[in-house]
């Protein structure tokens, strides 16, 4: 009897599935009570909401904040201001529409006992720049967690979502889900007429500075694991901007946060001789991208393109200027507090290197590369707009839904909407679980059905890692060395390499090209043959090999699209080296892709971005 077999499988009915517990989670998580009071609400969680997803561990700024109450900024700002910093690509009608609710979420935050910080002189909240708001963030993930635990039916924490179900009466629509314990082992089956999918961005795609022991050192959470694009993907939702995977200029070691120092302390950053330097690639850049280089604030891209193109003329490290503004007791409080609210790590960080920022200029560096939909980047699933704003081409069914009916998603699931951060996730949580709720009430009767043979292929698939580990084992040569199955730990350093090599990560220099991706390509196919055979020696095991699978997923997409789009588009996060310039007249605009499951085809084409605000 093979192992698979011997599992209790638990089933889980409900109307709306929220699947991942973090911040667009339990937004929607929340939302949906509100408007589906008598509705049977279920979240289903592989940490525990508590603490789980890139908020784990507490934010210091709320970065998503338009602060209308006080005419500080208003959506259009928004809208404005994200695409500048997309280099002109941003879905126009989801930003407008998250940034017209997002203060009434944060409003919500401090109501549930956030601490935001205040202005002593004006009692408006306390601004760190333009958009981000001060907190004392320790605190941010349970407070917001409580409240979504309030308006669950039900949470199952320590539930690995695997695959997406599809409903047996009809094409192309969702009904729910499967995924396992990651403590006991069972097998759950999730029966739902919406599913949410909110699972996170991903990190771990490309290989990381830090290796080895100190592999878990990312910038962003490494246990985001490119569940919100797998999921889709399979099940055929489309996908957009993949290949505008993010690439961070973050403090070396610790990925420290830079945001609070360059807005809030003014610090200022300089080469190894202590020269300006970002004026000198003026030229250079205008060169390669034309007017966005005018635009201000510089595009994010734009500064990491100036850090690169200094450190390969030799003139690194650079480094942040800190000493001046620590001589102020105030900003030094500020500088320290800021890594204490949410990246502890660097001031450890620091202290193991003697570097106390008050007598030390701490070195700035580049991340490898991440895939999410929420920060300065927007890559994620293409989603049906708001009905009162977006354009005819933008609507094809519910607010936030995907290309699959009944499939929702929000926060780094999401393409095309970049700024959102923290609260502009959640925020298009409840915007999603609205939409959702009127979509199960304008169902009736026709409620989506599982297939119990489907189910049961996938209970057998998803535990078969264990049973080749059970198998192989025998045959271990040395070490951990099987000929018959490799372990996920393999795997993932196999898939961080071939996407470091081949598209564009941090040891080219972010440079790629049409053979290399191509290359990149095959490689990723034979990878992706092997996994039949991972092996997984214990439940741990199992979730880190079904990680892998979505972020080899995640990863064919990116590959995808970074070879479809033959521009440099974001010159600092990629560059494709036989496209150096961007290339407005034939690429100002949305790429999207197709994965088809039977045939293992994708299908790229473009698609036009409108310009809704002036
Ligand atoms: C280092 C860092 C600094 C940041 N700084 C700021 C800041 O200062 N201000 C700000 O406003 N924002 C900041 N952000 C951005 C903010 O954290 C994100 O925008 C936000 O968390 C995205 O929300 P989300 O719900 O999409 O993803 P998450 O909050 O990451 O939630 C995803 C959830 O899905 C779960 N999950 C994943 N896969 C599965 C699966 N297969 N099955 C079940 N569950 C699953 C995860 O465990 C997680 O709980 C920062 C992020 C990082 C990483």
């Amino acid at each position: 009897m093979g192992l698979f077999s011997r599992r209790k499988t638990k089933f889980v009915d409900s109307d709306v599935l929220v699947i991942g517990g973090g911040m667009a989670g339990c937004g929607a998580t929340y939302e949906a009570r509100h408007w589906g009071r008598d509705l049977k609400i279920v979240c289903v969680e592989k940490a525990n909401i508590e603490r789980s997803g890139a908020v784990a561990q507490g934010l210091y700024a709320i970065n998503c904040y338009m602060g209308m109450q006080w005419d500080e900024n208003q959506p259009e700002d928004h809208v404005r201001y994200a695409r500048n910093d997309l280099m002109g690509l941003v879905r126009e009608d989801l930003g407008y529409d998250i940034a017209r609710h997002v203060d009434s979420t944060v409003h919500k935050f401090e109501e549930w006992g956030l601490p935001i910080m205040r202005d002593p002189e004006t009692g408006r909240y306390q601004r760190e720049g333009k958009w981000q708001i001060m907190i004392h963030g320790e605190s941010y993930k349970p407070i917001v967690a409580e409240a979504a635990r309030e308006a669950a039916s039900e949470v199952y924490n320590r539930i690995m979502v695997t695959h997406l179900l599809m409903d047996k009466t009809k094409e192309n629509r969702v009904a729910g889900a499967v995924g396992f314990n990651v403590r006991t082992g069972d097998f759950y089956v999730f029966r739902a007429k919406a599913v949410i999918v909110a699972a996170g961005g991903a990190s771990h795609i490309y290989k990381p500075r830090a290796v080895g022991e100190g592999m878990g050192r990312t910038w962003y959470a490494p246990w985001s694991s490119a569940s919100a694009y797998a999921l889709p993907i399979e099940v055929g939702a489309k996908m957009t901007q993949m290949e505008n995977r993010i690439v961070l200029t973050r403090f070396k070691d610790g990925y420290g946060p830079v945001g609070a120092y360059f807005l809030h302390l003014k610090t200022y950053t300089e080469n190894a001789y202590g020269e300006e330097y970002e004026s000198k690639w003026y030229d250079h850049t205008k060169e390669l991208v034309g007017d966005y280089v005018d635009r201000h604030p510089v595009p994010t891209c734009l500064r990491n393109h100036a850090l690169l193109e200094e450190l390969k003329a030799g003139r690194g490290p650079i480094r942040m200027v800190t000493k001046e503004a620590f001589q102020d007791p105030h900003k030094e409080t500020i500088g320290w507090e800021n890594f204490l609210g949410m990246t502890i790590g660097q001031a450890v960080v620091w202290a193991s290197q003697n570097i106390d920022p008050k007598h030390v200029n701490p070195e700035l560096t580049t991340s490898e590369p991440y895939v999410m939909g929420s920060h300065a980047t927007c890559s994620g699933a293409w989603a049906s707009g708001p009905e009162d704003y977006a354009p005819d081409e933008y609507q094809w069914g519910y607010n936030r839904m995907m290309t699959v009916d009944g499939l929702f998603g929000a926060g780094d699931t999401i393409g095309g909407t970049a700024h959102k951060f923290s609260s502009g996730s959640y925020t298009e949580g409840r915007i999603a679980a609205k939409a959702a709720v009127r979509y199960i009430k304008n169902m009736g009767k026709d409620a989506p059905q599982v297939s119990e043979d489907e189910y049961q292929g996938l209970k057998k698939k998803v535990f078969q890692p264990l049973e080749n580990y059970e198998v192989g084992r025998n045959e271990i040569v040395a070490g951990t060395v099987s000929p018959s199955y490799f372990s996920p730990i393999q795997g993932l350093q196999r898939l961080e390499k071939i996407m470091d090599e081949y598209v564009g990560g941090i040891s080219t220099g972010y440079m790629t090209n049409e053979p290399l991706l191509t290359r990149g390509l095959e490689l990723l196919d034979m990878l992706r043959e092997d996994m039949d055979n991972i092996g997984a020696e214990d439940l741990h095991q199992l979730q880190r090999a079904w990680e892998l699978q979505h972020r080899l997923r995640a990863s064919e997409s990116v590959t995808h699209h970074t070879l479809f789009r033959k521009e440099t588009r974001w010159p600092g996060y990629y560059y494709r080296g036989d496209h150096m310039k961007l290339d407005d007249q034939d690429w100002h605009c949305f790429t999207l892709s197709q994965y088809d499951k039977n045939t293992g085809e994708w299908e790229l084409e473009k698609a036009p971005v409108y310009h809704i605000v002036d």
